[in-house]
């Protein structure tokens, strides 16, 4: 398998830096600051084209995962909130893709590949996380559709979307096999979206509870394949996760490296010490390390292998990429000494939001437990 970027992929690459650092990286700060939605940064990503990006030509996509792993890990470099704009689009659009009728392909997809629809994702409640087949919310055939019933947490961008994919137990069913996503348009009544969680990272993109009270949802709008959709949806997205992870990694080593080549102690710089250079070897070795792990798991995604084959490779790009994520920020405000905890310096920002990254998605316990079925079988 290659990991090297084609001249495609690098012209991606070069187009999203120049952005990032143009028109992204100024704006990073507040809207951290405002835990406000971004809108002109979604109008930015959608001008440039970028939502299609890992999806087919016919959506005017490149078909390239890889692309789309560096298109985030640019963006998340200097702003976490402007590369999870992509990345909350792509999850809904993913388990369409999958397990969508024709119908539902032609009358969603087009929308979200051009940005004129946005969707979220919903399978968290609050009795049930990792654990997706413990949901309570219900859907039960009647009048010719689904009548839907249940709460929901933690749905990002529910604030905004126009479709959510919201997961329910169908009849009486129970276990993970009852589980499947039902597409719920914004508008339909008894579909109510809550107040926004106030969130420590991933502050600029709304997370809300879900309220679905008699829901009445189309036939048409329950889409095929169950609960393997949502797991093979997750599998597919894991290694923009671990993108977001290496992006936000290089963009915290960055600005630690800036500051200790500035930052002056006992006569010299502090990039001087060999401790505080060895800390950033550390760094640079790791986050090369998550990067090479990332585009493996997306080359494996782009030469088409599904289900436990990618499983375990996508599990692992997320885990360590986000791990290092979390291990890199840290360092790098130990760097900044007490401007790393000032809001002054914008190094707290990566921290925050690296948390976030080992736990969403499947935290970084539920990648292990992949990771060690696969080695070992189920315990
Ligand atoms: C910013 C943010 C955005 C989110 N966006 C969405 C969204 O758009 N849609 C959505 O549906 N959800 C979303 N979530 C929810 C997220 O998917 C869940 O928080 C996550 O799956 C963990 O579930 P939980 O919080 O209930 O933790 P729990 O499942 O209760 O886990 C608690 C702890 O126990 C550990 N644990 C649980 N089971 C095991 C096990 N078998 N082995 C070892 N350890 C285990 C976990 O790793 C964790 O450390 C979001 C969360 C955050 C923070």
């Amino acid at each position: 398998m290659q990991y090297e970027l084609n001249d495609q992929q690098r012209q991606v690459r070069e187009l999203i830096r120049r952005v990032a650092r143009e028109r992204v990286a100024p704006r990073a700060a507040a809207i951290d600051a405002a835990a406000e939605y971004p809108q002109d940064m979604f109008d930015l990503l959608r001008e440039l084209g970028l939502f299609t990006l890992p999806f087919p030509a016919e959506y005017g996509g490149s078909g390239s995962m890889l692309s789309a792993c560096v298109a985030v890990e640019e963006l998340c470099r200097v702003c976490y909130n402007t590369a999870y704009l992509l990345v909350v689009q792509w999850t809904p659009f993913g388990a369409i893709l999958a397990g969508g009728s024709e119908g539902q392909k032609q009358r969603y997809l087009p929308g979200l590949a051009d940005g004129s629809l946005r969707a979220a994702i919903s399978t968290t409640e609050a009795q049930s996380g990792s654990d997706v087949a413990g949901i309570l919310t219900r859907a039960v055939a009647s009048d010719g559709g689904y009548r839907l019933n249940g709460t929901k947490i933690w749905c990002t961008n529910a604030a905004v979307a126009d479709i959510v994919l919201v997961a329910a137990k169908l009849g009486d069913g129970e276990g993970s096999a009852a589980v499947n996503l039902f597409i719920v348009e914004r508008d339909t009544q008894g579909f109510e979206v809550g107040p926004p969680e106030d969130k420590m990272g991933a502050r600029g993109v709304p997370s809300s509870p879900l309220f679905l009270d008699d829901v009445l949802v189309p036939e048409d709008g329950l889409l095929g394949g169950g609960f393997k959709v949502v797991m093979e949806a997750f599998n597919q997205s894991r290694p923009i996760i671990g993108a977001r992870g290496v992006g936000l990694a290089q963009g915290a080593m960055d600005l630690a490296i800036d500051f200790i080549g500035e930052r002056r102690a006992f006569g010299q710089t502090v990039s001087q010490f060999q401790g505080v250079r060895w800390m950033v070897a550390d760094m640079a070795i790791q986050i090369e390390a998550a990067r090479q792990l990332v585009y493996r798991a997306a080359a494996m995604v782009d030469a088409g292998v599904t289900g436990k084959a990618l499983a375990g490779a996508a599990a692992m790009a997320k885990a360590h990429a986000s791990d290092t994520a979390m291990r890199v920020a840290e360092d790098a405000v130990q760097l900044f000494g007490a401007a790393g905890i000032s809001n002054d310096y914008p190094i707290n920002r990566y921290f925050r939001d690296a948390k976030v990254l080992q736990i969403v998605e499947g935290t970084n316990q539920i990648q292990r437990n992949i990771i060690a079925n696969d080695l070992l079988g189920r315990a």
